[in-house]
């Protein structure tokens, strides 16, 4: 059986990790960091991401069961301002979970499929240097952004608020504001995170794209200061907190045109590979779910050009045309009346409602909301 090495122990490297120690490979998993750690993040687990980890064994009632803290999310409000905004339920039940609990459950599932762990830090693509191209058959590069190619960055604060202070939908409910000041495809989030105790932790953000922010002409943290002044749920959750986590920048890496995700005996995997969906930012499911392909990729090849060729091949069957579909509706909305024209459209066609918010909530993909649009 090959040896392979995984670089980078996040959703994409376990699930990499627990699916290649399944199928019976020798995995060493490395990370810079020991677990439990925290990734900076919105926290929201998709109702796609659900699916991707119940293939590692983790089910909705595992989560209820082992994570410390958790929010079950099946209402999505997506809006430009508190007025122009459309909330509608999902069947199917998204979650919010700090990354420092979900990562945990994650990690832990791939040490118990038989991974082996150390903490290391393998700097740029240093592979040779550090002997790890001789040493393993395979490289799975899972270190996320650092390994990406960066093009939008991204701030997370954490607000504690008292139960009695929040209405019964804020604690179901994530919601996404296209606020005009953050550039057309810039967005701030309100995600409850912690819903369990009397206290509720909540997740509030804001995500710009790089191309956008260079003019906009100002910074990360004035820009989520202005989300938080101009929108009026923010407003007051602000000033009913409880305590405030200080806020942090961390950048990401979402899709780009004409991706090679194969390099010799390297494959590149989640945030590595700009996975990450370039309208809402949510990244957790295809890194989960990368994991997954390139595992059948080494299962399905006998030889290292044969797993490059292979994985490159998955990617592109598996994941090019809803990136690309993605791209094409973040390019759509460049036309300055894009994002009214959607809420517009929401409000009036419950079947357009549905599927925009089911293709956000990661049940559908964003093609089969192009096609339904031409219709
Ligand atoms: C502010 C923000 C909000 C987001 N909100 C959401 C959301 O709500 N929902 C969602 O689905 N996605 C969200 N995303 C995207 C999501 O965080 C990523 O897509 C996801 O974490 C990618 O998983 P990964 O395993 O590829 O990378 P990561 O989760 O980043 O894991 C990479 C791992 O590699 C390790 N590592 C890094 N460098 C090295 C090195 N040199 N050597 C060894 N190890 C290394 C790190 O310690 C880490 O454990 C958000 C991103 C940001 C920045």
């Amino acid at each position: 059986m090959p040896k392979i090495a995984i670089v980078g122990a996040g959703p994409a490297g376990c699930s990499a990790g627990y699916h290649l120690a399944k199928s019976g490979h020798e995995v060493t998993l490395m990370d810079k960091n020991c677990f439990p750690r925290d990734k900076v993040c919105g926290d929201g687990i998709s109702i796609e991401s659900i699916q991707a980890v119940s293939m590692m064994g983790i089910y909705p009632q595992d989560i209820r069961k082992l994570a410390s803290e958790y929010a079950p999310i099946d209402r999505f409000l997506l809006g430009i301002s508190n007025q122009i905004s459309h909330s509608e339920m999902t069947q199917l039940e998204a979650y919010c979970i700090p990354r420092f609990v979900f990562d945990q459950l994650l990690y832990e599932k791939a040490i118990g499929a038989g991974c082996s762990f150390i903490t290391q830090s393998v700097r740029r693509n240093d592979w040779h240097h550090q002997g790890l191209y001789d040493a393993f058959d395979t490289i799975v590069d899972a270190r996320g952004v650092s390994a990406g190619e960066v093009n939008a960055i991204a701030i997370r604060a954490y607000w504690v608020l008292k139960r009695q202070d929040l209405s019964q939908t804020a604690l179901i409910e994530a919601q996404i504001h296209f606020d005009r000041s953050l550039g057309v495809n810039g967005y701030g989030w309100i995600f409850p995170v912690s819903t369990q105790h009397d206290l509720i932790r909540l997740n509030v953000g804001v995500g710009v794209w790089l191309d956008e922010y260079s003019r906009l002409k100002t910074n990360i943290i004035q820009l989520f200061k202005q989300f938080i002044h101009n929108n009026e749920t923010t407003r007051q959750m602000l000033s009913q907190a409880v305590s405030q986590q200080p806020p942090k920048v961390f950048p990401l890496a979402t899709a780009k045109k004409g991706n090679r995700v194969a390099d010799g005996k390297v494959l590149r995997i989640g945030d590595a590979a700009n996975l990450t969906d370039p309208l809402t930012g949510e990244g957790i499911a295809n890194a989960v779910l990368s994991g997954f392909h390139a595992a059948q990729a080494v299962n399905m090849s006998n030889t290292p050009s044969a797993i490059a060729e292979n994985w490159q091949y998955l990617y592109e069957s598996h994941f090019e045309a809803d990136l690309r579909a993605a791209l094409r509706i973040k390019a759509f909305r460049k036309l300055s009346s894009m994002n009214y024209l959607l809420i517009w459209l929401m409000k009036r066609n419950p079947r357009v409602a549905q599927q925009i918010t089911h293709a956000v909530a990661g049940v559908i993909p964003y093609n089969e909301v192009l096609t339904s649009l031409k219709y």
